[in-house]
């Protein structure tokens, strides 16, 4: 079967399911943001991987290296942020075409070293080869949490509240900008999203400290995709309003120059690298805390049902509205 017809997903549960059974200190293998492998009695330690392909994920006209680098290491840093944990350190493998200068190599190690500074997270290795065509980089991330308070993509209940943090559509609608040539100053907090992804790490780490959340993701293929892992992990259904979808004022007055919709690079934008997590309802008034404690917005934008996989987004009259396309996959 070729694999457009299987999707990426598909591949990935078939891959999951030939996979079998492993080694015993593996709690969680295939199927989250970041693997969880058991290191102590009480500690557990994160592995996550990430690939930026040149003309996929990335054009360098439309960055610089500097900044590329600390995308490279932020979206690694946002699925240990998914799960709770505390990154410790990254490798890095490098695939470059013989004729890039020195220069972009070293301006992408220097942002990506800034990035993993900024959160105590040290280069510990990798490996280089030469590609034909163009650039591949794949970060590898490990960290590190209690083992009983990581969190997974499966504990969401019926009658969990959903949250995320910050705003939604941001990125997607930063790059559809860049692509349709608007003056970059103009959309200056939008462009920045999408090439300088700010990973909620303190964010996901108060909320495994403090037990809030019954499941967690990171938003990167967009929200309903995002939302779907969870669902799927947790057998459950969810219903969403989009008058509750948190816009960013920049969002507000732009979307119209690259979206049909209001709400679509919102919904099915990706790249956005915000926490989406299930709030159960005893702890649900904790939320006011944790969104002073982080400084910046928590929204509840909906709740987990019992109707499993039904993922339901309605408008302010409480109709459904139907969204096609969910987001980011590959093939
Ligand atoms: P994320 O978007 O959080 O990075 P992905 O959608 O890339 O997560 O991956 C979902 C799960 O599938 C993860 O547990 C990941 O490790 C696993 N996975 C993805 N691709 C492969 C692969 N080629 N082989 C084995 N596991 C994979
Ligand atoms: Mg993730």
């Amino acid at each position: 079967m070729e694999l457009k017809k299987l999707g990426e997903f598909g591949l990935i549960e078939k891959i999951a399911r030939s996979a079998g059974a492993g080694h015993p200190d593996v709690i969680k293998g295939i199927g989250d943001d970041a693997a969880v492998v058991r290191s102590s009695k009480t500690q557990c330690q994160l592995l996550t991987t990430d690939t930026l392909i040149e003309g996929i994920h990335f054009e360098p006209s439309h960055t610089t290296p500097f900044l590329l680098g600390k995308k490279c290491i932020a979206v690694n840093l946002s699925d240990i942020a998914a799960m709770g944990g505390t990154p410790v350190c990254f490798v890095v493998s490098l695939s470059i075409p013989p004729q890039t200068p020195y220069e972009f190599i070293h301006k992408l190690y220097q942002g990506m070293i800034q990035r993993a500074r900024a959160f105590g997270v040290s280069l510990a290795g990798g490996d280089t080869t030469a590609s034909k065509d163009r650039m591949v980089i794949t970060i590898t991330l490990l960290g590190t949490a209690r083992t009983d308070r990581v969190i997974y993509r499966h504990g969401a209940r019926a009658g969990d509240a959903i949250y995320v943090t910050g705003f939604l559509g941001d990125a997607a609608l930063g790059l559809s900008l860049i692509k349709r040539r608007k003056a970059l100053s103009r959309i200056q907090p939008l462009v920045k999203k999408h090439l300088d992804p700010m990973p909620r790490v303190a964010e996901g780490n108060r909320i495994s400290r403090t037990r809030l959340a019954s499941s967690m993701i990171d938003i990167s293929d967009g929200l309903l995709a995002d939302l779907r892992h969870i669902l799927e992990q947790s057998q459950a259904g969810a219903r969403i309003w989009l008058n509750r979808l948190p816009l960013s004022p920049q969002y507000r007055q732009h979307w119209q120059e690259a979206a049909d919709d209001r709400y679509a690079p919102a919904l099915c934008g990706g790249e956005d690298y915000e926490l989406l997590f299930t709030v159960p309802p005893d702890k649900q008034k904790r939320v006011a805390t944790l969104e002073r404690a982080c400084g910046i917005p928590v929204t509840c934008i909906g709740e987990i049902t019992g109707k499993k996989y039904e993922l339901k987004v309605l408008d302010e009259q409480n109709r459904e509205v139907a969204y096609g396309k969910e987001g980011f996959t590959h093939f």
